[in-house]
């Protein structure tokens, strides 16, 4: 159990007073699918998006776990998943890596306003023949002179219809060696950087992902994140905090409606009875708080230890694995709570539910995850 400090409660409230303005027409903007810049900037006004970058480059410093605990907070407030997703991915894709990785002139010329989140950033692994095995990569990147030249094609870059900059994962080295691939900050008007139209997708509908189109792009040597050839080590640092900052949004979202369906059923009568006294809604309404809590443990557990530079191979990949299924349990859960109202659009039950199955494919498939434990079973 962690006691959270004045200075952690009080960056929690400034976004937790944002749930009116974020949730405005939220089932709304998820039937027109289009991004909220206006709600990201009102994000970006409470310096959230600079929490975990140094506070010399414009952010807030803040380390792993005070920046979830505001993530939290995000997804308790708002009922927009969409924009939540596009906010987790902002900080995992670009502000991390460029954080921790980046040169001090690149940090100087591009972490303020990405902190400031004047600049949203998204990141490129996932090709069309190379999903979960993301060694499997074909874009490359060819040195020549003080330039990388890259060529290839990116699929499914979430935040790629708004993004400045994008970082991109390419082979510098041999095909499926750790050794031989490379993060690149790469700003979106380089020329031969194509950026196809937002693809249609079952949820997450206000978090805009596209194809990435790689014809002869330049980028500067300087633009390498860490060194050529660690850009797994990158992908590494960069996915742990990516699975910690979008599934603790996910703890609060469960939170959230968690709190909605008590509250339901507490009111909604049947047989003269509330719903809330049939022991199988009570068990429904159960299984929500005991994902909902197991989830949150598994986060926090994980972040501490990462924060104490444990190995948490394990640790992330089943954080990632309860907290992905468990966001999808509960909102299918509060969709039949709702009845026929959690299936209309208008209660926004049903975006939940559509929202959360994203979870258990990004980040590594649910079946990756399996794999990974096994493997560190020994099997
Ligand atoms: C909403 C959303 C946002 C995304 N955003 C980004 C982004 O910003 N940047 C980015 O680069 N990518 C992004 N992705 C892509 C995501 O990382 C991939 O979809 C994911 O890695 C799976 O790859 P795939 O879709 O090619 O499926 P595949 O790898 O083809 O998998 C298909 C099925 O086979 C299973 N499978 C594959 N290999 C194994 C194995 N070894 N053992 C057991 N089962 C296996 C999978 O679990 C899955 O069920 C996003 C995806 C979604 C849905």
């Amino acid at each position: 159990m962690i006691t959270w400090t004045e200075d952690q409660r009080s960056l929690r409230e400034s976004v937790e007073g944002l749930a009116d303005v974020l949730s405005d027409g939220h089932v709304e903007d998820d039937q027109r699918g289009a991004f909220p810049r206006a709600k990201w900037d009102r994000v970006a006004a409470t310096g959230l998006l600079g929490l975990p970058v140094d506070a010399e480059h414009g952010g807030l410093g803040q380390d792993v776990l005070t920046t979830m605990h505001v993530l939290e907070g995000l997804g308790h407030a708002s009922r927009d998943g969409g924009l939540s997703f596009s906010v987790s991915t902002h900080l995992a894709s670009t502000a991390t890596p460029l954080n921790r990785f980046g040169s001090d002139e690149l940090k100087r010329r591009y972490l303020p306003r990405v902190a400031a989140g004047e600049l949203i950033g998204a990141h490129a692994i996932s090709e069309p023949s190379a999903g979960s095995d993301a060694m499997a990569m074909r874009t490359t990147a060819v040195r020549d002179g003080d330039h990388f030249v890259l060529n290839g094609s990116k699929a499914f870059v979430s935040n790629g219809p708004v993004a400045d900059l994008v970082v991109v994962y390419a082979r510098t080295g041999p095909a499926g060696t750790a050794a031989g691939t490379t993060a690149f900050l790469v700003p979106r008007d380089t020329p031969g950087l194509g950026f196809g139209g937002p693809i249609a997708k079952m949820g997450l509908k206000t978090s805009p992902l596209c194809e990435l189109f790689l014809d002869d792009v330049r980028v500067p040597a300087d633009h390498v994140l860490g060194r050529v050839g660690s850009g797994f080590l990158v992908l590494d640092y960069v996915m742990k905090r990516e699975i910690l900052y979008s599934f603790v949004i996910n703890v609060g979202e469960m939170q959230r409606r968690l709190e909605q369906v008590v509250d339901y059923a507490k009111n909604r009568a049947q047989f003269g009875s509330t719903i809330g006294r049939f022991q199988s809604v009570q068990n429904l309404v159960v299984d929500m708080k005991v994902g909902t809590e197991t989830a949150r443990l598994w986060l926090y557990h994980t972040a501490q230890k990462l924060q104490s530079n444990k190995d948490t191979t394990i640790d992330v990949a089943i954080s990632k694995l309860v907290a992905s299924e468990a966001a999808v349990a509960s909102a299918m859960n509060a969709v039949q709570v709702f009845g026929g109202y959690g299936y209309m659009a208008e209660y926004g039950l049903e975006k939940d539910l559509r929202n959360a199955v994203a979870g258990t494919i990004y980040s590594g498939t649910t079946q990756i995850q399996q794999g990974r434990i096994a493997a560190m079973l020994g099997l």
